[in-house]
């Protein structure tokens, strides 16, 4: 009894903002501490990235050894570990299978539910929420701090709400139809919030295609070769799009062709067209075809390429390259394909940039903004794809939580 009286008043009223992965599993972890906990989501469902992720599977984790997944963050791995030291691949797997949903590791190491979509995931998931008391109001959007209330945009014109502590888990900017369309970044910034650039992040990139080579290939797959950019070399496969490319083997490449186009103004992803062979073994096979022989045959007979493959070597083939055997054997192995720039960030798959690590302390708390904490891709983090993304959005979303609970208990 003396317990329940204390844990009463203990009880605070803490509203979410955001209903994405980030937000729901803030409110999973402080509904389940007793405290009254309101869900506010701007669009009339939530989670609707979640639900566009499972239409390609949902890959939710990754099955790596954890020192490398703990290590895809980029500069900001070691300020994400204790978040996600607390809240493993493993874990993710363990808390899916609680809510129903058994994953599988593919052959790449990448994690999926067995059902390979995120719809029963997300209702076994707002169902617990419902049960733990917490509560969603939808078509909400907040639109910034009126003294020490969350100032709403709602069907029923603006609202004005007090609360103990609030969660921003507002995402990054990029599909803003689903929700995440980053107008938060204007009243952060008012508050004196540092926020760095928001920029396209597992993105496709403009190639200047001639009229040709896109109504030929566009929606083409170009597979099985390896591309090498400063981030290193990856076997995998692209797609040629109507304005350039994209793909996971792209999107693995795009935050260093995305910096390098920043610093020079040009980039290059490294294509190897056949990477099961050796530039002598090729030369020599290319030496060895018939001169009378078309171009496209010998390109066929003695390497194996053919349709879009042998369209990206005349693509970006010097004349000289093409002329002797020697030049296409190093071409084929070594295809420079320049990008020109990244797609808009509309378009890509996740957002770099966000509110700054320098603007938070180690409970998630902004220091500008007292008793507001900040989750998931708003934070200033990016990852490559492969089940990154959503794990640290999780292991966000339950910091956030418990550096309110710290705070609480300071
Ligand atoms: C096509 C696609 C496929 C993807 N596939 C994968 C995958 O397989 N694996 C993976 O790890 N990641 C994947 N991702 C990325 C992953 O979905 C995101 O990183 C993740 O959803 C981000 O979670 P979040 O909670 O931070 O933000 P979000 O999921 O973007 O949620 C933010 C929520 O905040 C709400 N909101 C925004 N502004 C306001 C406001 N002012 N007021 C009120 N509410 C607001 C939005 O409506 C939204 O519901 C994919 C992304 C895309 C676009």
């Amino acid at each position: 009894m003396v317990q329940a009286i204390i844990r009463h008043m203990q009880s605070k009223q803490i509203a979410i903002i955001g209903g994405g992965p980030a937000g729901l599993m803030a409110a999973e972890v402080l509904s389940l501490s007793g405290h009254a906990v309101t869900v506010y989501d701007a669009m009339p469902t939530v989670s609707r990235k979640f639900l566009l992720a499972g239409k390609s599977g949902l890959n939710i984790t990754h099955s790596e050894e954890y020192t490398s997944f703990s290590s895809r963050f980029g500069a900001s791995s070691d300020r994400l570990r204790p978040a996600l030291d607390a809240f493993t691949p493993n874990d993710v797997r363990i808390w899916a299978a609680e809510l129903g949903t058994e994953t599988f590791t593919g052959s790449s190491g990448r994690v999926f539910p067995n059902v390979m979509k995120a719809s029963p995931l997300l209702r076994a998931w707002l169902r617990r929420l419902e049960s733990q008391g917490v509560v969603l109001k939808t078509r909400h959007r907040w639109i910034g701090f009126a003294g020490s209330g969350l100032v709403f945009q709602t069907p029923d014109g603006e609202k004005i709400i007090q609360c103990d502590a609030a969660v921003l888990a507002l995402g990054g900017a990029s599909w803003p139809k689903l929700g995440s369309d980053a107008t938060w970044v204007a009243g952060l910034k008012d508050k004196g919030v540092a926020i760095s650039p928001l920029r396209p992040a597992n993105c496709g990139f403009d190639v200047d295609w001639d009229d040709l080579f896109k109504q030929r290939f566009a929606g083409e797959p170009v597979k099985s070769v390896t591309a090498t950019s400063d981030a290193g070399t990856f076997p995998g496969e692209f797609v040629i799009s109507q304005n350039g490319i994209e793909g996971s083997l792209v999107y693995a490449h795009a935050a260093s062709l995305r910096d390098q186009l920043e610093h020079d103004g040009t980039a290059i992803m490294t294509v190897d067209l056949a990477p099961g062979r050796t530039i002598d073994r090729l030369a020599k096979d290319l030496a060895r075809q018939d001169s009378k022989t078309s171009f496209s045959n010998r390109l066929r007979k003695a390497a194996g390429l053919e349709g879009v493959k042998a369209a990206l070597v005349r693509r970006f083939g010097t004349a000289r390259d093409l002329s002797n055997a020697e030049g296409l054997a190093r071409l084929i192995k070594a295809l420079p394909l320049a990008v020109l720039r990244p797609r808009p960030i509309e378009e890509a798959i996740s957002s770099a940039g966000g509110v700054s690590w320098n603007a938070i302390d180690a409970n998630y708390m902004l220091k500008a903004i007292p008793g507001t904490f900040v989750a998931g891709e708003m934070l200033d983090w990016e990852a490559p794809t492969g089940g990154y993304l959503l794990t640290a959005c999780f292991a966000t979303g339950r910091a956030a939580a418990r550096g309110f609970e710290a705070w609480l208990n300071r």
